[in-house]
């Protein structure tokens, strides 16, 4: 299968291909459609499958087809900075052409440029939770108008401790939105958070 035949408009097309990314991988061909079509997803996969690239690609185009574009509109949660960043990178990769604005949210930094960066206006946010909250909680950021949401490696983020920061700041979060949520492994809670986040989720495997 090509990535043309996902459906996937030409700014996609072009990065994916300057990417030299020539097919898509099993989750991407599994969960592509869904998101385009707006379901919730529930993704079973490790790192190295491209699990990145599945719910970037999707996400990108949604945003792309939107009307109204002034606002921070999708939330990527990661439990670390180097995952953080390494969501950045694939974001910068396949957003090129979209004109889409996007920045990584990390702790353990001074705020001060992160705040600038919010403050000069964002599409998407990629950020672990510690900071996101802490951002919260100063008021600095608004989440109010987030229709996408993406929970990377949840069950790395229950290990870390982070389950309660996820949870505060997906309360604030608009009801109405479309979640995406992955996991490498599926032990009991992280069923019972995915089912607490989750509208009718379709669950995708590799
Ligand atoms: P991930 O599982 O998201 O950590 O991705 C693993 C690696 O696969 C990354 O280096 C990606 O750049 C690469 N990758 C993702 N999707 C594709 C694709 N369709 N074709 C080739 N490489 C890919």
């Amino acid at each position: 299968m090509a990535f043309k035949e996902l459906n996937l408009n030409t700014s996609l097309l072009k990065s994916l291909n300057e990417q030299g990314y020539s097919n898509p991988t099993s989750i991407q061909q599994q969960a592509i459609p869904h998101v385009l079509a707006g379901r919730d997803v529930f993704g079973c996969a490790q790192t190295g499958t491209g699990k990145t690239a599945a719910f970037v690609i999707p996400l990108l185009q949604l945003m792309q087809e939107e009307q109204r574009k002034t606002t921070l509109r999708t939330l990527i949660i990661a439990p670390t900075r180097e995952l953080v960043l390494q969501i950045t990178d694939t974001v910068r990769a396949l957003a090129r052409h979209t004109g889409l604005r996007f920045a990584p949210i990390f702790g353990g930094v001074p705020q001060h440029s992160q705040v600038q960066q919010i403050r000069a206006g964002l599409d998407i946010l990629v950020a672990t939770p510690g900071r996101l909250q802490d951002l919260m909680q100063q008021r600095l950021l608004s989440l109010n108008q987030i229709k996408y949401l993406v929970l990377d490696e949840a069950d790395r983020m229950l290990d870390m401790g982070f389950v309660r920061d996820v949870k505060q700041i997906i309360a604030k979060l608009p009801a109405n939105r479309q979640t995406l949520f992955f996991s490498a492994t599926i032990p009991p809670d992280i069923r019972q958070l995915s089912a607490s986040l989750l509208n009718n989720p379709v669950q995708v495997q590799v």
